[in-house]
Order: C-alpha cells, then sequence, then structure tokens
C-alpha cells in the first residue's frame, strides 16, 4: 500500500472512531458492567438525567434499575434495546426514579421483544401505589393513563411479551427475588421517608453490584445486602450537616461511609448526584474516607463500570 492510499485509510478509520459515542455503546461489550443512565435527583437545573442503571453482561443490558426523566433518552445512547432485559427493578416511584418507564415501554412496542419482561419494586402504603398499581395506572384497560397500550400489560399470561409487574414483600433483611440463568437479584426494605423504598442485589456473571436507591441509611439491612459487593452505588443526595427533612430522606457521606465500609465493598460509586452536593466532591469524598478506605468515584450520564 502506498503512502497516500494508507494515510487516507487512517484518515477514514479515525473519522469512523469519532463518528459513534464509542465509549458509551462499549459498555459491557465483554464481561459484567454496570452503567449510569441517569446520575442525577429530581432537579433539572442538574442537567443529567435523573436516577438509572443498566447491568451489562456480554454486550447484553440485562437489567434495568429505575427510570427516572431522561434515562429514556440516555438508554437509547446507550446502545441498549428493551428486548435484551432480563428484568426491571424499582427502588421506589417517586418521579425521579419513574417518569420515563412510559417512554421506555412504548420504544419497546418497535422492537421484537417475544417473552414476558418481569418487573418488581416495593409494596404501596397510602401514600404511594404499590408496583402493580404503578403500573396498572399507566397501562391498565379501563383507567390507565395509556390504556391505548393495554395489550402490553395482560397479568398471567405468559406466551409472549407482556409486561409482568410483582410487589416484593421486603423485609429488613435481604430477600431472594428473582433468578434467570447467571443472574440473582434479591431487595431489602430501606427507609426513605414514608415511602415505600428498596436496595437492590444483582448477581451476575460471579460479580455483585448493588444499588442503595434512596434511603436515609438507617438499620443495618443495606449494610447485609451489601456486604462484600464488588460495585456499590449509593445515593449522594445530601451534604454532610443536612438536617430536618434531607436528613429524614437521605444519607450524608458519612453514612455511605459507614455503610461501604462495614460491608466491605470493593468499590464505591456515588449517583442521585444534585445542586446542594454537586461541587463538594472533596468534602464528600474526605468524610466517606473516614469510614471506607476502597476507591470512590463520582458518576456522571453514561459513565461505564467494568466489573473487573
Ligand atoms: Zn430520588
Amino acid at each position: 500500500m502506498n503512502s497516500t492510499r494508507s494515510l487516507a485509510l487512517v484518515g477514514f478509520l479515525l473519522s469512523c472512531a469519532f463518528s459513534f459515542p464509542a465509549a458509551a455503546q462499549a459498555c459491557g461489550s465483554q464481561g459484567v458492567a454496570a452503567q449510569v443512565l441517569g446520575s442525577g435527583g429530581p432537579e433539572l437545573q442538574d442537567k443529567r438525567a435523573s436516577s438509572s442503571y443498566l447491568v451489562w453482561e456480554n454486550g447484553q443490558a440485562r437489567v434495568l434499575i429505575d427510570a427516572g426523566g431522561g434515562s429514556a433518552l440516555r438508554f437509547g445512547e446507550s446502545g441498549a434495546q428493551m428486548s435484551q432485559l432480563d428484568v426491571i427493578l424499582f427502588t421506589h416511584f417517586h418521579v425521579d426514579h419513574s417518569g420515563d418507564f412510559s417512554a421506555l415501554i412504548k420504544s419497546s412496542w418497535f422492537e421484537d421483544r417475544k417473552r414476558p419482561l418481569p418487573i418488581y419494586g416495593p409494596e404501596g402504603n397510602d401514600f404511594m401505589p404499590s408496583t402493580t398499581e404503578f403500573v396498572s395506572d399507566l397501562f391498565g384497560e379501563k383507567h390507565g393513563a395509556y390504556r391505548y397500550l393495554s395489550e402490553l400489560l395482560a397479568p398471567g399470561e405468559e406466551a409472549s411479551y407482556k409486561m409482568q409487574p410483582h410487589n416484593v414483600v421486603a423485609t429488613p433483611a435481604p430477600v431472594a427475588v428473582f433468578r434467570g440463568g447467571d443472574l440473582a437479584v434479591s431487595a431489602v426494605r430501606v427507609v426513605h421517608g414514608a415511602v415505600p423504598a428498596l436496595a437492590w442485589r444483582v448477581e451476575i456473571g460471579g460479580k455483585v453490584i448493588v444499588f442503595s436507591g434512596d434511603t436515609n441509611g438507617e438499620g443495618q439491612g443495606l449494610v447485609q445486602l451489601a456486604r462484600n459487593a464488588d460495585l456499590f452505588i449509593a445515593h449522594n443526595a445530601v451534604p454532610e450537616g443536612v438536617t430536618g427533612i434531607e436528613r429524614r430522606l437521605h444519607m450524608p457521606p458519612s453514612v455511605i461511609g459507614q455503610i461501604a465500609g462495614d460491608a466491605h465493598v470493593k468499590s464505591l460509586i456515588l449517583s442521585h448526584r444534585m445542586l446542594r452536593t454537586l461541587g463538594k466532591e472533596d468534602q464528600t469524598e474526605s468524610e466517606i474516607k473516614k469510614q471506607y478506605p476502597g476507591p470512590i468515584k463520582f458518576a456522571n450520564d453514561l459513565d461505564c463500570f467494568p466489573v473487573k
């Protein structure tokens, strides 16, 4: 090959390399990885999608955890397909964890999914719907807001693609929830004000990824759930020293550090970043380091964290 042609070839290959969001689409192409679809909280001014995560294994998006606003766009950008998912898990039904669920389901209608889609989340109370209520409030045949898509929700039918929502009867100690192939999922009840809320443990391909969801960190359940996790994704929604309602809903850095340390997690990712914690990363990190000696990273949208 002469030098002009080889230069042209190099130029062509470079243009290919830069014409795709290569880093995002390569997440989890080999082995197991967690991808952050939404690293923000409810505030749009944080310029981040709200809470949502994917667990990838060998190029397949196997598990979706939460679907906050903006996450449907990030889902598309990640290169994932709704037909790849084994299961969707909800931590709770605040808008910043569930607002884009309908958009994801509508998109899935254009894919060729041929198996049920199990959906697991918390039970309800007077204040919040259960998981089955949440899904039927959206897609139920009679009163669902999007009842024109009710054919995607027919509880009990197993033959082809239908959503199959389930309420998890959670306890203060972890319970096994779902199993399929090399995937096993368990949950524990966590305290998030009056909102029924779960933290999730995803075991896949011999790796363990734990998602705190929103919680104030009370109790020992999350420590048990996160024990020896390869990756612990915790929500950095409030800074150190916060009081009142914010503290009753969320865990400050010192509590994240204590849980990560007590659970001996191998790596800690901080997500659900809000205007009140953005810019305070140094303070947050030093509080956590008092009790947890391992690596700490702050998440941004579409960040990919391979589990080695
Ligand atoms: Zn939240």
